[in-house]
């Protein structure tokens, strides 16, 4: 009992200490693994968002370093014909732009420049330089005639004043030129000569000129090309009167000044190999950059794509109607690596979540095994010493109340007193009989025998003398059926010897006196061992031979029952055979009668 109570108390321990914690710290494990997770998926527009900022401001800084370089370059290259110094000695020295022969620096396609002013509309030079050493062949390839785009532009800046008021915004600059390079620049071949004339009143003299900065367009054009480009604008700022009427070739400079100078950048480069190459060195591991999405192909849906038009971040004027989604590339941001990092650890998570709860539950069923099994052991016990102590009660009854009547005198008939006499002997032997039975039991169940193989036939054959005088009956009264050479079964002597004598001695008991012998056989059966004992008596009802097993059960009741006995017989054959390993059984024996079978263990 004390047991029980402890094994109780550790099922509950086991449960509360063991069973709750896990399951609420699992719990909570994984709730906290969802938030994470949950909370990284969250966080992907925004670091898209952040990744795209890192690739437009890449991609800006490239292109402020080209526009920069850009700026330094003198108006005057921007002419077919320029003066590169003023005069050297009394000459005029001209020379062919200088970006004629320029190594084109990568993603610019061409120069252009032309006048704005009144009456020189007409005239767009473009420049085309040359390809440099290692110079991209695709870029080269892409070259186009641009001078009809110049042209374009030009018409559309003298029709819409769109680069007018362009140039009007931003930041202007103020450089001093020497007068003698703007009248070249401006002037027609005509003029040069009037240019040498008044040599000795121009070669001081300086002029003053503003640059706006390079702004950036983009437009596609007539045909459908995508033209990027940067423009400035030059304007002459006030001229000396003074020096106007002492040099009439001043006169085209005096009328005004509005030069349109830029460059055709390459869009495949500033839209294309520019976003990758930037792409390669600012995004990082999971982040990508894509240009468009691949065609045909459904977006993988782990991936979050995030648009960024590149010509309005990079701040790209464009016409009021030109539409914005050229340029457009996307900050692709993988999270399959998040969902495969939670995947993984969702896989870790189940699998110990498996292990444990395997673990616990083996633990659980042992533990709630172990205490059913004390539970019922302890209720056999109960019950068993319960069945004991009124078996022995009823015989002690019996054999005092008549040794009493005789003691005193209550019986005087003798034929009675022979009676009361032999009831007593009786009784005495049934206590003697149940109380071995009892002690059998007991040993039965606190050492058992160890089978080991050996020869049922000829083992059996051993015992029966023996077994034929405990019951008191001849060797005649048995009928042998021993099989020889039966394969070897596990046996324990003394178990075979007390279940032979059980079933002689209730087949003598039951089976009555009427001179048909009691059968002894051994055999094998198709799968295994048995030992057999059969009578011709009135057999066991079948609705009974699932009880006679059991301790302390008798067929019938005391009222009807001519024999007596304990009740404990194949209660003990039954535990012979379970300590070897085999099985008890009963069954109705063709042509009358009971059999009792007993199936060995194949050694
Ligand atoms: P008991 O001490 O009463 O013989 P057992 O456990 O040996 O106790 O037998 C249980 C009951 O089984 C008996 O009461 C009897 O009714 C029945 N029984 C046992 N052996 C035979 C048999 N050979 N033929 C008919 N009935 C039997």
């Amino acid at each position: 009992m004390v047991r029980l109570k402890a094994k109780r108390t550790a099922l509950l321990l086991y449960s509360v200490l063991l069973v709750l914690p896990t399951v609420v710290l699992g719990g909570l494990h994984w709730h906290q693994l969802w938030l994470d997770y949950n909370a990284e998926l969250a966080a992907v527009p925004e670091s898209a968002r952040d990744a795209a900022r890192r690739l437009t401001d890449g991609i800006a800084e490239r292109l402020d370093q080209l526009l920069e370089q850009e700026e330094s370059r003198p108006f005057d290259h921007y002419a077919e014909v320029f003066a590169p110094e003023a005069p050297i000695g009394d000459e005029l020295s001209l020379h062919r732009s200088p970006l004629l022969r320029e190594a084109r620096p990568q993603g610019v396609l061409a120069w252009f420049g032309y006048d704005l002013s009144e009456g020189y509309g007409a005239q767009v030079d473009v420049f085309y330089g040359r390809s440099t050493a290692g110079h991209d062949l695709h870029a080269e390839m892409r070259q186009p005639d641009l001078s009809a785009a110049a042209s374009e532009l030009l018409r559309k800046n003298l029709a819409d004043g769109f680069l007018r008021r362009a140039a009007r915004l931003g930041s202007v600059q103020t450089k001093e030129l020497p007068v003698v390079q703007a009248v070249v620049h401006r002037g027609r071949e005509d003029s040069f000569e009037c240019v040498r004339a008044c040599m000795p009143v121009l070669s001081e003299a300086i002029v003053q000129v503003n640059y706006s900065q390079f702004h950036l367009r983009f437009y596609i054009d007539a045909d459908g090309e995508p033209r990027a480009l940067a423009t400035r604008r030059v304007i002459l700022a006030d001229l000396d009167p003074e020096l106007v009427a002492a040099a009439p070739c001043l006169e085209p400079l005096a009328r005004g000044f509005g030069l349109v100078q830029g460059i055709f950048l390459d869009p495949y480069w500033l839209f294309e190999e520019l976003p990758v190459w930037v792409s390669d060195r600012v995004l990082s591991g999971s982040e990508r950059f894509q240009d468009t999405p691949p065609p045909g192909q459904p977006d993988a849906r782990s991936d979050f794509r995030f648009p960024v038009s590149l010509v309005r971040a990079l701040g790209f004027e464009t016409p009021r109607d030109e539409p914005s989604e050229y340029g457009v590339v996307n900050v692709v941001i993988d999270k399959g690596e998040i969902e495969s990092r939670f995947e993984a650890q969702s896989w870790r998570f189940f699998g110990v979540a498996a292990m444990l709860a395997l673990t616990l539950t083996t633990g659980m069923v042992l533990l709630l095994r172990s205490v059913s099994r004390e539970l019922e052991q302890a209720t056999r016990t109960e019950n068993f010493v319960a069945a004991v102590t009124h078996e022995l009660r009823t015989p002690l009854s019996t054999i005092r109340l008549h040794g009493e009547m005789l003691a005193e005198g209550w019986v005087q008939d003798e034929d009675r007193r022979a009676e009361y006499y032999d009831r007593i002997v009786r009784e005495t032997s049934r206590l003697t009989t149940l109380v071995e039975r009892v002690l059998e039991k007991a040993r039965l169940s606190a050492r058992a025998a160890v089978p080991e193989p050996g020869d049922l036939s000829e083992l059996v054959e051993r015992l029966v003398p023996d077994v034929a005088d405990r019951a008191g009956i001849g060797r005649d009264d048995l009928r042998f059926g021993l099989a020889p050479d039966l394969p070897p079964v596990m046996l324990v002597p003394e178990a075979v010897s007390g279940i032979l004598d059980n079933l002689v001695e209730n087949a003598r008991k039951y089976a009555g006196p009427d001179g048909r012998p009691i059968d002894v056989m051994t055999l094998e059966t198709d799968d295994e061992v048995v030992l057999e004992v059969a009578d011709r008596g009135p057999g066991i009802p079948p609705e009974e031979a699932e009880h006679i097993f059991e301790a302390f059960y008798r067929v019938g009741n005391e009222g009807t029952r001519t024999s007596t006995g304990t009740g404990l017989g194949l209660h003990l054959v039954a535990l012979h055979a379970d300590s070897m390993g085999g099985r008890a059984s009963v069954h109705p024996r063709p042509g009358g009668g009971a059999l009792f079978r007993i199936a060995f263990q194949r050694a």
